[in-house]
């Protein structure tokens, strides 16, 4: 029998992603995508031992969704019934204060997720789809949920805390909870393992600057400060989402303009960041027309930047003395500029980038800053480390269910 595998699931509110996944090695014997769930057309892209398989079609919902993911592993390969799959692990975005950790889904998990809708209206409900259809057509095997938010409830009180009227956090919820948990979570055991030290003794800064992103400043393995707040939208500059903005910005936008605060709400997760600036919410896109001389892409990379160097400035301040800073996710990965500008000039605080390293391209955990100095020794590490949010799951979920 093969090492323990894990069906990884994260349903969006019209796309299902689904892996395959050794929660021993990471590797991913078979994943795919549905997209465009309850439209039209919708499509399969499956991936197995035969390449890419690809089906248009209507899916009707989430559970028609799941029967196709299902029969692709069957007509495509690979066989789930030729690995020892010992889980189903479900992408929960909102925890709330409830979940601190991954946990095995019943009915009462079930209920108290749905309660959580308020908090993450576009996520939870989505997830919930998720979850049902997987137990339906799974219903022998353990199902877990690994938050989003989980790895956050360690944040200290005066960090979560909104300067709001005190009653609004015990009735309605009204606090900082931050997400891409999972994120961190693997990524700031990478960073510690490339640096051959216990998490335990680490200071990190880490950016994960993907579609979405947030920085977290992580103490000793425990998240301390981060920057997505009650929802999603706080923060850095992100694909679609503005970030921080002035929070009297809905206001004088419903009173000035009479725009509806669901539109206000779209357009500021939807519309605004790179692509409200740029025009274009793919970093690739921004860094392309910013090399052939756009104004507006030139920008929208500055906003970025200097947004994110703001909260780098900040969580090191909140840390005290910081071990590494490091970059994940699809931008944080991938985009040397995005890190030598974010970066730059900060060598009084320990910090710099190594302009070769920074250049290569490597899908592996490496450092991008010089050798640390001999003398003084306050050197900070600048680390890229690929994310693996699946693996995670997997390795999450194959804990709880054990
Ligand atoms: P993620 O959500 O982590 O998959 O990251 C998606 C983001 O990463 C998109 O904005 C992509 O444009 C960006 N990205 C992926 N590859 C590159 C690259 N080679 N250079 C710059 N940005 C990239």
């Amino acid at each position: 029998m093969s090492t323990p595998h894990v069906l990884v699931v994260n349903a969006g509110s019209s796309s299902l992603k689904y892996s395959l996944v050794d929660a021993a090695t990471g590797a991913t014997p078979g994943h795919g995508l549905v997209e465009r769930i309850g439209e039209s057309t919708g499509t399969l892209v499956h991936h197995g031992p035969e390449g890419e398989t690809r089906i248009e079609g209507p899916v009707a919902d989430h559970e028609a969704a799941f029967q196709l993911a299902r029969d692709a592993f069957t007509d495509h390969g690979p066989q789930l019934s030729s690995y020892d799959v010992v889980a189903v692990g479900h992408r929960v975005v909102h925890g709330g204060e409830r979940f601190s950790q991954p946990v095995l889904i019943d009915d009462d998990v079930l209920a108290a997720v749905r309660d959580l809708v308020p908090l993450a209206p576009l996520h939870n409900p989505a997830n919930l789809e998720g979850i049902a259809s997987a137990r339906a057509l799974f219903p022998d095997l353990p199902h877990v949920a690994i938050f989003d938010t989980a790895f956050h409830q360690t944040l200290p009180e005066h960090a979560y805390t909104y300067a709001v009227p005190r009653d609004w956090v015990g009735e309605h919820g009204i606090r900082r909870y931050g997400f891409h948990g999972t994120s961190f979570s693997f990524v700031a055991q990478a960073a510690a393992d490339l640096l051959e030290r216990p998490l335990t003794e680490l200071n990190l800064i880490v950016a994960h600057l993907g579609n979405g992103a947030s920085v977290t400043a992580v103490r000793g393995g425990e998240s301390v400060e981060t920057s997505m707040g009650m929802t999603p939208l706080e923060g850095l500059v992100m694909g679609t989402r503005s970030g921080d903005v002035d929070p009297a910005l809905h206001a004088h936008l419903h009173r000035e303009l009479g725009w509806s605060l669901d539109e206000i709400d779209r357009i500021l997760n939807r519309e605004s960041g790179l692509k409200g600036l740029a025009g274009e919410n793919d970093f690739r896109e921004v860094l392309r027309l910013r090399d052939e001389g756009d104004a507006a892409a030139a920008l929208a990379f500055d906003v970025y930047c200097h947004r994110l160097r703001k909260y780098v400035g900040a969580y090191y301040a909140v840390l005290g003395t910081v071990d590494a800073i490091v970059f994940t996710g699809g931008v944080g990965e991938n985009a040397a500029p995005v890190r030598a500008a974010t970066l730059s000039g900060l060598e009084r605080l320990g910090i710099s980038v190594d302009e070769q390293r920074n250049a290569e391209r490597s899908d592996q955990a490496r450092s991008i800053s010089p050798d640390p100095s001999t003398e003084g020794g306050t050197d900070v590490a600048v680390l890229v480390v690929p994310t693996d949010e699946e693996w995670e799951i997997a390795r999450q979920s194959v804990a709880v269910s054990g």
